[in-house]
């Protein structure tokens, strides 16, 4: 999108020890610069470490979920002050394993990303159709209900990201074509500068699912496509940067 700087953005989910979360941020550090924003998801106890290993460095810090009240009785949750005072600036929010593996609805993911919205973090909120509802017809349909459902109201000018994530792409080496990226990216568009007028159309939509360094200059190069959520390829410092440079 003309104007909208990209934003590349590692989500490394439940994968390392210590020692290698904080290596890999170095790496990534070492090699930072270019034309796109970064930004990386460690798991939530290698936050702290993670964002000192890439300490004088612009790359951003992302949690991978947040609960939806301030604080309280939530064993094994995560509030998103708490977040903000380890020196996160944005957190994932709806990612389809959450959706899938802790039953997430909409109306989850839209009051978690008002509490993120409320601490100053930078909510990265994700949709995407699953593989039945894709062969039905019904993607752009499911897409746009889960938009609906999951943004809040001050998401468009906290400068809110979203993620288009087809189900069946993620960690499956699969993608969908250039065209139905482009399509969905194209009602995704549209379906912000509906919810939220002119600020819409420069909200980062960002794609994600199988991306890796060989087929980044061709899916990022898309209309409204302004960046990539990566998964497997961003727990290898090159890749990752070779993606980013892909822009
Ligand atoms: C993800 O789950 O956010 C993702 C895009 O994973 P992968 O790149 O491994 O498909």
């Amino acid at each position: 999108t003309p104007g909208v700087r990209p934003l590349i953005a590692g989500n490394w989910k439940m994968h390392g020890t210590l020692a290698e979360a904080t290596a890999l941020a170095q790496g990534v550090a070492a090699g930072a610069g270019g034309a796109a924003e970064l930004l990386v998801c460690p798991s939530f106890p290698h936050l702290s470490a993670v964002k000192m290993a890439m300490a004088g460095s612009a790359i951003g810090l992302g949690a991978q979920d947040c609960h939806a009240k301030p604080k309280g009785a939530h064993t094994g949750d995560v509030s998103a002050a708490m977040l903000k005072d380890v020196g996160a600036s944005h957190v994932i929010l709806g990612h389809s394993e959450r959706r899938a593996d802790h039953g997430e609805s909409d109306a989850e993911v839209k009051a978690k990303t008002e509490a993120a919205l409320a601490e100053g973090l930078t909510p990265v909120v994700c949709v995407g159709e699953s593989e039945a509802q894709r062969l039905a017809g019904e993607a752009e349909a499911v897409v746009a209900g889960q938009l609906g459902g999951s943004l809040p109201e001050g998401f468009a000018r906290a400068g809110g990201v979203v993620a288009y994530e087809p189900v069946w792409a993620i960690g499956t080496g699969r993608t969908p074509t250039e065209e139905d990226v482009a399509a969905m990216h194209a009602r995704i568009r549209a379906e912000l500068v509906r919810a939220f007028g002119p600020a819409g159309e420069g909200l980062r939509i960002l794609y994600g699912g199988s991306v890796k360094p060989g087929n980044a200059k061709a899916i990022l190069a898309l209309p409204h496509v302004d960046g990539a959520l990566v998964g497997g390829a961003s727990l290898v410092a090159a890749d990752f940067l070779a993606i980013a440079a892909a822009v």
